[in-house]
């Protein structure tokens, strides 16, 4: 049985991968590398009751799904455009999709190297896969090999620690270390009990030491302290050639500088160091949703825009986006309890609402504004219940945009496009102040991130029932609007980790002027391409 199943194995890889003894791996790895399927496949024909309840009873949960060696966020990523759904027709069996046929699900560092040393050996193209967030499908490929590092687990809390090579008398940080597994819920979770807050993403799930930070990381703490990679101090890092290296400003500089924006393909980082900052006492929130029913909306929506270098100027972050008559959104100001002082900043908006309902239009502005006691009062729900729509088929484009784009007589043609669009236009208010007082080569991210006080995103998908030429026009659809929506920002980048995969410039939209070292970089540290991804560093080669 075990010879058969081996010999399919080889056969599956193709003759460079032939050669590997994946066996001898196995062994290696005290079992841990496993076969690994599309998450839907027990369900269909030869169905496996058992685990096909499991994954139906956990279809949407974002934390198992990133537990599976092939499961995705995104199904995008994970069956292509093969169907493998939940509830699609169980008799058609489910094919490989995108992922890899063969993962090792590390448990230590350990693994990791004999993992990574078996694929440099061999020359395998390799996936890293973490909390499986990607939306550009680089955790994911049809015949590569997967290192999954869900398992490595552990935050800790040093009050005062020295950087590994710091020279003497070199000044302590606070600081976090987080295991690649981690997602930043947990953090959150450790931080608020440790009486501190880390800069991390807006959702539960997302990994808090892998993609996130690899690619920029932003945060509603942005603008008052910076983003992922101008918090993170130094990375313990597997590199290609399977040796754990230390990066941070002292030694591995070249590295260090790549790992804070370069995205993935510098090898797989088993650990992030992250600076800590005193707790939040209070954070100004206020959620609203206003709503239109005739086409002054869009002087509605040119307002709102209008305000947003006010807003920036005023430190409030957050997140909104206009629907087909309205705006929802979430606004922050950290260590403030000002609610007052956040009205007055968006009373021009609620002004003009107000006007039109006085002219008998129909406009309704509804608002829930409070203060919080802490960061952690913004992620209330219980993780395992908490839903933030993994299973589906997304796709994104962006745009970094600078305070001049809401200004003028930019503003009205920017709303046009906004209310004619067929994609949302999702506004992150992340960028600007601490943001911006970064040198835009100081870390290896577009250098536009630094003069921008948004992060814009063109989002569309499709459902599973949606054919394949339905899909690709989605696609190229989007990729078209992105061009155009780019042009309301000349010279800024889009942020890699929330850009379109399909980006026809994607060495100067992801990274602009940082690309050729990134390159240079990759070369050094990974000659044989063995972490390379569609529209990654080096992925010209
Ligand atoms: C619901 C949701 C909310 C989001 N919110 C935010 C947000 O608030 N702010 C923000 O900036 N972004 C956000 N994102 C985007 C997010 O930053 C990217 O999707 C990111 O790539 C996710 O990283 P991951 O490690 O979770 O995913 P994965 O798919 O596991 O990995 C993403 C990329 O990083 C690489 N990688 C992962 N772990 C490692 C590792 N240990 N070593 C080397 N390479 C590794 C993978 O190979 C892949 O290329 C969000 C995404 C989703 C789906």
């Amino acid at each position: 049985m075990a010879i058969i199943l081996w010999t399919v194995v080889f056969a599956a890889l193709g003759v460079a991968s032939a050669k590997a003894n994946w066996k001898s791996l196995n062994s290696t790895l005290n079992g841990a590398l496993v076969r690994a399927f599309p998450v839907a496949t027990p369900c269909h024909v030869p169905i496996n009751q058992d685990a096909c309840d499991i994954a139906r009873k956990n279809w949407t949960n974002q934390f198992w799904r990133a537990q599976q060696p092939g499961g995705y966020f995104d199904l995008n990523w994970e069956n292509g455009d093969n169907l493998c759904d939940i509830n699609g027709n169980a008799s058609l069996p489910c094919t490989q999709g995108l992922v890899p046929y063969y993962v090792a699900q590390v448990n230590n560092v350990d693994d990791v190297k004999k993992a990574v040393k078996f694929a440099h050996d061999h020359k395998i193209s390799t996936r890293v896969k973490g909390a499986s967030h990607d939306f550009l499908g680089r955790s994911s490929g049809n015949g590569t090999f997967g290192i999954s590092t869900i398992k490595l687990k552990g935050i800790n809390f040093v009050d005062s620690y020295t950087l590994a090579g710091a020279p003497p008398g070199a000044s302590p940080v606070s600081v976090v270390h987080v295991a690649a597994g981690e997602h930043w819920i947990y953090v959150n979770r450790a931080a608020d009990a440790h009486g501190v807050i880390v800069v991390g993403g807006a959702s539960y799930s997302v990994g808090a030491a892998g993609g996130w930070v690899l690619g920029g990381g932003h945060s509603n703490l942005s603008p008052q302290y910076g983003l992922g990679v101008d918090n993170v101090v130094q990375f313990e890092i597997v590199t290609p050639d399977g040796r754990l290296r230390v990066a941070n400003r002292y030694q591995e500089k070249d590295l260090f500088w790549a790992l804070r924006g370069g995205g993935p393909g510098f090898g797989v980082v088993t650990k992030v160091t992250y600076r800590t900052h005193p707790a939040i006492k209070a954070i100004t929130a206020m959620l609203f949703n206003a709503t239109y029913t005739n086409a002054s909306f869009t002087s509605f929506l040119r307002e709102y825009l209008a305000l947003q270098p006010t807003l920036s100027a005023h430190n409030v972050s957050g997140y909104s986006y206009p629907t087909a008559n309205g705006i929802v959104a979430q606004l922050l100001v950290h260590n403030s309890a000002n609610l007052t002082a956040l009205n007055s900043t968006l009373k021009p908006m609620f002004d003009l609402a107000q006007s039109e309902t006085s002219n008998g239009r129909p406009a309704k502005v509804e608002t829930l504004g409070g203060v919080l006691p802490s960061y952690l009062s913004l992620f209330n729900d219980d993780p395992a219940t908490v839903n933030e729509r993994a299973a589906g088929y997304a796709i994104l484009g962006s745009r970094l945009a600078p305070a001049s784009a809401f200004q003028g007589d930019k503003v009205q043609k920017l709303a046009d496009f906004m209310v004619k669009s067929p994609f949302t236009v999702i506004m992150h208010l992340v960028a600007g102040n601490k943001v911006s007082q970064v040198a835009g080569d100081a870390t290896a991210i577009h250098p536009s991130w630094r003069k921008a006080i948004h992060h814009l995103v063109l989002a569309g998908g499709w459902d599973n029932s949606q054919p394949l030429p339905t899909r690709n026009l989605i696609r190229s659809a989007l990729t078209s609007a992105t061009q155009e929506f780019a042009k309301f920002f000349p010279g800024f980048g889009s942020y890699v980790n929330e850009g379109d995969i399909n980006e026809p410039k994607w060495q100067e939209t992801f990274w602009g002027s940082n690309y050729p070292r990134l390159k240079s970089i990759k070369n050094r540290y990974d000659p044989r391409g063995i972490f390379t991804c569609f529209h990654c560093v080096g992925y010209e080669d």
